[in-house]
């Protein structure tokens, strides 16, 4: 059996970094983890070939080798799921679908012939039994979660790596909090899954193996749900597996709480963790209860970000705007916050509620659904009648993201981040990738680019300043003359 594994593209996103991607000669910033994994749970005799349509192109000659296609994708890939589908049935291939995309919609996928939803470790294995017995049928979902011991190593083998800035693992899968607009806890539920130790070092080995030096995300939605597990036993084999290493620095996901923890943060950061993304969502602590975000709420939440800055991890933001709660100030309230916390990678966002959680229901019941979502959380568009309406709502979203990236706030925002951040002291592996970048960054933004002014100021200023710190000041102001690009403000 030849299997194609297929990954639709993706849109011009502010997660998607294409427009810095470019400066380190890159084509996307991390390949499918869902289907290299999908890959390893198929029969070992099977050929299997894997297009990521983000770094090359489908061709005709890859459809006409596959006796099957397996399409996974997010909500924001649909209109390339769409095409790709339609062009594999022209071909008269067998079609199987899975991933978040299709397990909200499927019924809107009439030429799908096979969706195997929910978890793969769960449904992928009765889809291949009825297939042996040649008794399939259309829909494959569990009610269950998937024991995280029986994933299997993804076959990283069938990319190629190069053309990405980072690759990705996953520890857990589930959170303990219950965030309304949140999909995760309805997907996966409430009770962190996690590999063990073994497992994850065995994903390292072979990622390193196969020579990746640069940056690891562990995908996890909330990497310190386990907080016990995590220090007894992952961390420390993380920190055992990094010696005498170079490169391969991991960046992950995690709530809010992990400010209060300096064991956790410190020892994370000697595991080679540099960079947490964190769900802010909002400085408004009415917006912040009615969401149901209590790990957000009674705390300095600009202390919590800086100590975890100072400590040697990175911020990166999730905010939100649109909330019922919400007053017309939110908008400055939020700028303010995020200057002031020198989070650099501000992902601001309008309300959306993802299809499964309590807050689509809730619209639901209020009758304020709209459209399907995007699955864009920046595009300046909403699934739902926000409270505000419509327009006030869009019209302060798109104030605030210009104002949040113009060169002046941004770069403003960086020297924030780089007088309070605390550099880990790193075994860096320095690639041809950053030199090129470097001089990239001369020209573009230095030479040619609008921002020249504030560029050099930046660049001398770390220069004589905090020269341990140049090479991040010049990376971030390569993020942001991308998010100009993806705000249309450049
Ligand atoms: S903390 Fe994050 S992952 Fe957990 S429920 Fe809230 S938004 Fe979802």
């Amino acid at each position: 059996m030849n299997a194609l594994l297929v990954y639709p593209q993706f849109p011009d996103t502010f997660w998607s970094f294409r427009h810095a991607l470019k400066f380190i000669r890159k084509k996307a910033s991390s390949p499918p983890l869902g289907l290299v994994t999908i890959a390893a749970l198929l029969p070992p005799a099977w050929e299997k070939r894997i297009i990521d349509l983000n770094t090359n192109h489908l061709d005709d000659e890859d459809i006409a080798w596959a006796d099957m296609v397996f399409v996974s994708a997010m909500v924001v890939q649909r209109d390339s799921a769409y095409d790709v589908i339609h062009r594999c049935k022209l071909a008269g291939k067998t079609v199987v679908a899975g991933g978040p995309l299709f397990l909200g919609e499927w019924d809107k996928f009439g030429e799908v012939d096979h969706f195997v939803l929910n978890e793969g470790e769960l449904t992928l294995p009765l889809f291949l039994q009825d297939l042996e017995k040649g008794s399939l049928q259309r829909v494959y979902a569990s009610e269950e979660f998937a024991d995280m011991t029986q994933s299997p190593v993804p076959l990283w083998e069938l990319v190629d790596t190069r053309y990405y800035d980072s690759l990705s693992i996953q520890y857990s899968r589930g959170c303990p909090f219950n965030c309304d607009f949140c999909n995760v806890t309805a997907m996966l539920g409430h009770r962190p899954r996690t590999k063990t130790a073994a497992q994850i070092i065995a994903e390292l080995d072979k990622m390193y193996a196969l020579g990746w030096r640069r940056n690891i995300f562990f995908v996890d939605d909330n990497f310190i749900g386990n907080r016990k597990e995590l220090k007894e036993e992952i961390l420390p084999a993380l920190i055992r597996w990094r010696k005498g290493k170079k490169g391969c620095y991991f960046i992950t996901e995690a709530s809010i709480n992990l400010a209060d923890d300096p064991e956790l943060m410190k020892m994370m950061v000697d595991a080679g963790f540099t960079s947490v993304f964190v769900g802010i969502e909002t400085p408004a602590e009415e917006s912040l209860a009615e969401c149901h975000k209590g790990q957000n709420l009674r705390r300095n939440l600009v202390e919590s970000v800086q100590r975890l800055q100072r400590f040697g991890l990175q911020v990166m933001g999730g905010f939100i705007v649109g909330f019922d709660s919400d007053r017309p100030t939110i908008f400055q309230q939020q700028l303010e916050f995020i200057q002031k916390s020198g989070i650099i990678t501000a992902m601001v966002g309008m309300l959306q509620a993802p299809y499964g959680t309590r807050l689509y229901e809730r619209m639901e019941r209020e009758g304020r659904l709209l459209q399907d979502m995007t699955g864009n959380n920046t595009d300046g568009s909403t699934n739902i009648l926000p409270k505000m309406g419509f327009e006030t709502l869009r019209k302060g979203y798109q104030q605030l993201m210009d104002e949040l990236y113009s060169p002046h706030n941004f770069y403003q925002r960086v020297r924030n981040f780089l007088e309070m951040y605390n550099p880990p002291r790193l075994n860096v592996a320095i690639h041809f990738e950053e030199i090129y970048a470097f001089f990239s960054s001369i020209w573009r933004l230095g030479i040619t680019g609008k921002e020249r002014r504030e560029y050099w100021r930046l660049f001398f200023w770390t220069l004589f300043r905090y020269p341990r710190k140049f090479a991040l000041a010049i990376t971030f102001a390569i993020y942001g003359y991308h998010f100009r690009q993806v705000n249309g403000s450049s």
